[in-house]
């Protein structure tokens, strides 16, 4: 009896490595960053009653819909993805989304999640195309004059994204003469070309990273430049091809998008995040997500305004 729950063990264990092995990612999640295999479980979040937040018209719409939509993305590793298989979106930001959907009165099974890319964020706030957007969104005063950010929530700032074997790029002052990419509406394109951190003609650019990824594979682009939590996502999905270079070189102070007017949301959203970096919960979001075993992170500073 005594080998035979042994022999079942062993061979558990040995599925349990094989399956690791085919991942490509060691539980003890390396120096990277990003999802780990090892990840903490997910928290969940106590869904509130009774709110009522009568001068916000987006809380309004919302309450008469019964349902949400918020924006997201889908093809970035740990922070916002979409399993093809399942249809289903994890990630810190996708968390995100959920703790406010909560805090807010809804359960994460009444949120409709809708992909919105870097260049189409102010307009899918603007139109009413979404609630709100969690979606690597950068607080900044261009933007402000759009649309109004809750948080910040988390503190990135832009990296790069290069091939495993090229020792050749080693910050932004390397990047002379290579092809850079990154995507259509989003900081760190427009700081390649403020900053002309490379010729014009070497900028590819397009409308999600994970396309950038494709061409840095192909060797059609030597350099894929964002948020270096972005990176550390691709990098750990891949990291026999690519590595991030691990000097970031702005900051990116992650906001949840919303109408400009309304005040009395991001009021309120700013009270669920306090309150979830307070109570450890946010803690637990990261851990699970983008956080690795032993890693330490700051916790950002909500700014009210
Ligand atoms: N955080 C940056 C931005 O908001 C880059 C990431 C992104 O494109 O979402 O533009």
């Amino acid at each position: 009896m005594r080998i035979r729950t042994l022999a079942v063990g062993l061979l558990a264990g040995g599925l349990l490595l094989t399956a690791c092995g085919k991942e490509g990612t060691p539980a003890s999640g390396g120096d990277q960053g990003g999802p780990s295999s090892a990840a903490a479980p997910l928290p969940t979040y106590p869904v509130a009653s009774n709110v009522d937040l009568p001068d916000s018209p987006v809380f309004a719409k919302i309450k008469a819909a019964g349902k949400l939509v918020v924006g997201v993305k889908d093809d970035q590793p740990g922070l916002g993805q979409k399993d093809p298989t399942t249809g289903q979106y994890a990630g810190f930001d996708i968390e995100i989304a959920k703790l406010i959907a909560a805090g807010l009165g809804y359960a994460p099974d009444k949120i409709t999640y809708k992909v919105v890319d870097s260049g189409a964020r102010e307009q899918a706030i603007q139109n009413g195309d979404v609630n709100y957007m969690v979606g690597t969104y950068t607080i900044n005063d261009k933007r402000k004059q759009l649309v109004s950010f809750a948080g910040p929530y988390y503190q990135a700032g832009q990296d790069l994204l290069v091939r495993k074997d090229d020792d050749t790029i080693t910050g932004p002052q390397s990047l002379k003469g290579k092809k850079v990419c990154s995507v259509t509406g989003s900081t760190p394109i427009q700081r390649v070309r403020q900053q002309q951190l490379t010729e014009p003609g070497n900028i590819v650019e397009f409308q999600k990273y994970s396309q950038c990824v494709e061409k840095l594979s192909t060797k059609d682009v030597d350099a894929v430049t964002t948020d270096d939590a972005i990176l550390r996502g691709f990098a750990k999905q891949d990291p026999e091809s690519f590595k991030v270079v691990g000097k970031p070189f702005s900051q990116e102070p992650y906001g949840i998008g919303l109408d400009k007017n309304d005040k009395v949301l991001r009021d309120k959203m700013d009270d669920i995040l306090q309150k979830a970096l307070d109570d450890g919960t946010w803690q637990k979001i990261y851990d699970a997500t983008l956080g690795t075993p032993g890693s330490t992170v700051a916790k950002p500073t909500i700014q009210k305004y």
